[in-house]
Parts: structure tokens; sequence; C-alpha cells
């Protein structure tokens, strides 16, 4: 058949018929894009919209870099495919990249195909190393959607695994806007501590159970949350009290998006694991990492990598790598994002004057949300945590009349995540804030 792949409809006919969409139910029939460059795409109806989000916090250098562009180009036109355990230029020097701005322990990395697998792959070799079977991780939380990595993830979302990966522990997270029950002071409260909190754990658990312990650095999709200074060395010290790895979740954090390479970065801290993906390359090509320490990489001379997979280590995925990594110096992207992320904090505490919705700023670097609250004294959230359909209208809403504005947003719960382009221009920047200024009086009408 030759289908009318021009006519925008028709797109729209198969996606809902013959396409399965992450998440979703099926059958909805989206805005069919046909272009992007820099922090902007564009519909078939020639439709413009500035991309608040990176689309799903990966287009760190913006849409189609032409460096990163070049460089997929290039290895296509000489090495498309070529085994992992076979030697290849770009495989090497993306692993000798990633030796040079992971933290000062972490010396050799595994490439995968995204996060999931990055993270199914770091809790195996974590059980492999230990010899024990328990993992810890937090509620609020996103870690993958494959079995494991599901069923650790502490959203919702890990109701749908219907079997649960045995051996998951939970632990709270550092929400210093809302702490457990009864405390108001971060700095007296085990939970936003870190390490007093893990402690109470073990106890229960038994340390020599647990194999690791597995946090997003900053936590993304569950609501932007920055622990407190301390917080990730607690856990650090913690952990090497009783022999449990450290495994820090970059998917999200990583590759710029808090100003420094990896969120780790900000508190000096030296996780066993990193992983990462999403921004390494901007999601031109899948692309994710496992990387570790000299001491898990000693050990890994002498005993198999627990897994593998076919596109480890994929040509056009590390050529786009390397790429994107030489954009971000040459641009000196890091510290531009860190300036204009708090430049567009100090505008958002300007809204926050503005729109009594607003509960709370926060972020780190260009990983900026506000929290939506119906009343700042009671901070009762605007719509419930994880709310969905019809509780979660307000939320929609504003989605929608900002993407009706040409601003693309993203949401959870009541959280707006605002994570452009790290090299988003000043102006495109302050058009989309000026958008949001707008957007945000339909939560003010929830106000109490
Ligand atoms: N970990 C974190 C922190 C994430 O945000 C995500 C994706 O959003 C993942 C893991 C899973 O990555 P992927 O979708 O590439 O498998």
């Amino acid at each position: 058949n030759e289908y009318p792949t021009h006519d925008p409809e028709w797109v729209k006919d198969m996606h809902a018929d013959h396409y399965l969409q992450s998440w979703s139910k099926q059958g909805g029939r989206p805005r069919v894009i046909t272009g992007a460059s820099g922090s902007w795409f564009w519909d078939s109806d020639g439709k413009r919209y500035l991309d608040f989000q990176s689309q799903l916090v990966n287009a760190n250098m913006g849409h189609q870099h032409p460096k990163i562009v070049q460089a997929i180009k290039d290895q296509a036109d000489k090495l498309c495919y070529i085994g992992p355990a076979m030697g290849s230029d770009v495989r090497s020097e993306l692993a000798a990249i990633m030796n040079e701005i992971t933290p000062p322990n972490i010396t050799s990395t595994f490439f995968t195909t995204g996060g999931s697998a990055a993270n199914e792959i770091a809790i195996r070799l974590a059980r492999h190393k230990t010899g024990r079977t328990k993992i810890i991780a937090r509620y609020r939380s996103y870690h993958g959607a494959t079995g494991g990595t599901l069923s650790l993830t502490g959203d919702p979302r890990h109701h749908l695994t219907r079997a649960d990966m045995p051996g998951v522990v939970r632990m709270l997270d550092p929400y210093t806007y809302r702490l457990p029950t009864g405390h108001t002071d971060p700095a007296h409260c085990p939970v936003a501590q870190g390490g007093p909190h893990l402690e109470e754990l073990l106890m229960y658990e038994n340390p020599n159970t647990v194999a690791a312990v597995i946090l997003e650095t900053v936590v993304g999709t569950n609501g932007i949350i920055v622990p407190p200074d301390g917080y990730l060395q607690s856990i650090r010290e913690t952990c090497n009290k009783y022999g449990i790895l450290l495994i820090c979740d970059e998917v999200m954090a990583g590759f710029g998006r808090t100003g420094k390479w990896f969120a780790v970065d900000h508190w000096g801290v030296e996780p066993d694991i990193i992983t990462s993906a999403k921004g390494i390359n901007s999601g031109y090509v899948p692309l994710g990492t496992m990387s570790v320490s000299q001491e898990l990489h000693d050990w890994l001379r002498e005993t198999p990598l627990p897994g593998g997979l076919t596109y480890a280590g994929h040509p056009l995925a590390c050529a786009s790598g390397i790429a994107a990594i030489r954009a971000m110096q040459e641009e000196d992207t890091l510290n531009y994002a860190t300036q204009m992320g708090a430049r567009m904090r100090e505008e958002l505490a300007k809204l926050a004057e503005k729109h009594p919705s607003i509960g709370d700023i926060r972020g780190l670097g260009m990983f900026n949300g506000i929290e939506l609250v119906k009343n700042r004294e009671t901070r009762e959230p605007l719509v419930p945590f994880a709310a969905k359909g019809a509780d979660a209208k307000p939320m929609s809403d504003m989605m929608a009349f900002a993407m009706n504005e040409g601003l693309y947003l993203s949401f959870y719960s009541n959280v707006i995540r605002l994570t452009p382009p790290l090299n988003i221009s000043e102006e495109d920047m302050m058009h989309g804030l000026e958008i949001l200024d707008r957007t945000l009086e339909i939560a003010d009408r929830e106000c109490v």
C-alpha cells in the first residue's frame, strides 16, 4: 500500500487505530508534529509551540541541534551497527568521556537503550555483588516501565505491575514542603535528614538483606523534589555503614538539567552506580547508561556482567552522545542553565506575588517546578495526589489553555514541571513565563 502520510487526518486515524501509546487509553487523535528546531516544535497546521518540557525532559540541547544531527549522519555513513563485544571508536570515546564527567569514583559504563534498562541492570548488579535481595526505593519516584523498575517506582503506576518484583522496600522522600505528619522543621525530621529514616527501616528489615538504595537524586516526574543539603551524604554514610550500594538514578536529573553534569555533583556524593539516559544525547537516538565505581568494575573483571542487550553501545547512539556532550562543553551549557534556571525561579517568585495558587517554587538549575494549592496557609493541594480525569481538571485545563497559547507544559498531581531546553534563549523563556502567568489564573479560581 502507498499511504497518504502527508495527510494529517490519515496520520491521526492510524495513530488512533494501530499505534499503541504509552500509559494511555487508546484511540486519541493527537496533533501531528511535522518539525522542530531549538526550543520550538510545530504541527501540521503550522502552529508553533514553545517546548517548556523538553519533550520527556530529554531534549536538553533543544530540537535538531545541528552538531548532534551531523554526528548521527556521519556515523550512519560509517557504521550503523556492530555487536556489543566489538571494539568501536565511538563506544570507547563515550566510555572515556563518561569516566571524565562522572564523579571521581565512577570509572566504567554499560550503555543501554534507555533509563529503564539502565536501572534494571543496576539493581541486578547490586544484588549479585552483595548477594542480598532487597532494594530500598522511595515513594515519590519513577524508575522505569520494565518489570523490576516499575516495581521500584513508587508512583502509583507501579500498581500496574500486578506481580511486583519481590524485595522492594519503600522509604519516604525528603519532601520538605510536605513533611511527614507531626513534623514542621526539616532539620529535625529524620525523613528529611535521610540517614536516620533509613536506619529505622534497616532496623526492621535487617541491613544484611539489603543490596541497594535507589533514589532519584532530584525527583523529577513525581514533583521536582530537591533534597536538603546533607541528605545525600547522610544516606551515603548509612549505606557505607551496612555495605549497601547506593544507586543514583539521574535519568532525568543528569546531563546538565540541574546545572552540573550530575545532580550528585552539587553535594560531592559518590554513588556506587549512576544511571542516566534522556539528556545524554537529547533523546535523538535511544541511549541510557549504567556507570559503576572502580570497585564494582574491578569485581566485574572476575565476574561476568549479569546482563546484556543487542543494542548495548549502539554506534549511532554513542556518536550522538559524544556530540551532545561536546556541544554542551563548547557552548558552556551547564553555566548557562545554572544562570537561566536561577532567573526562572526569580520570575516565578514574582508570579507568586500575583497568584495565590502558587504554594511552593522549587528546583535546581533548569529543573524547576511550582506546586499549586487551594490555600497557602493550609497547603491543601489544588488537586489530590495522582489525580486523574475529572479530579485533575484544573490542571488539565491549564495544560490545554497553555497549549492553545503555544506553550507545551506538563504536570503531575498538583505540580507543574518547568524543564525547557537548557539552551533556551532568555527571550523565549520570558515568553513562556508570560503565558504561564495567564495560565495560572485558572488555578487561582480554585483558591479558597
Ligand atoms: N528514571 C527516571 C528518573 C526517569 O525519569 C525515567 C523516565 O522518565 C526513567 C528512569 C525511565 O527511562 P526510560 O523511559 O528511558 O526507560
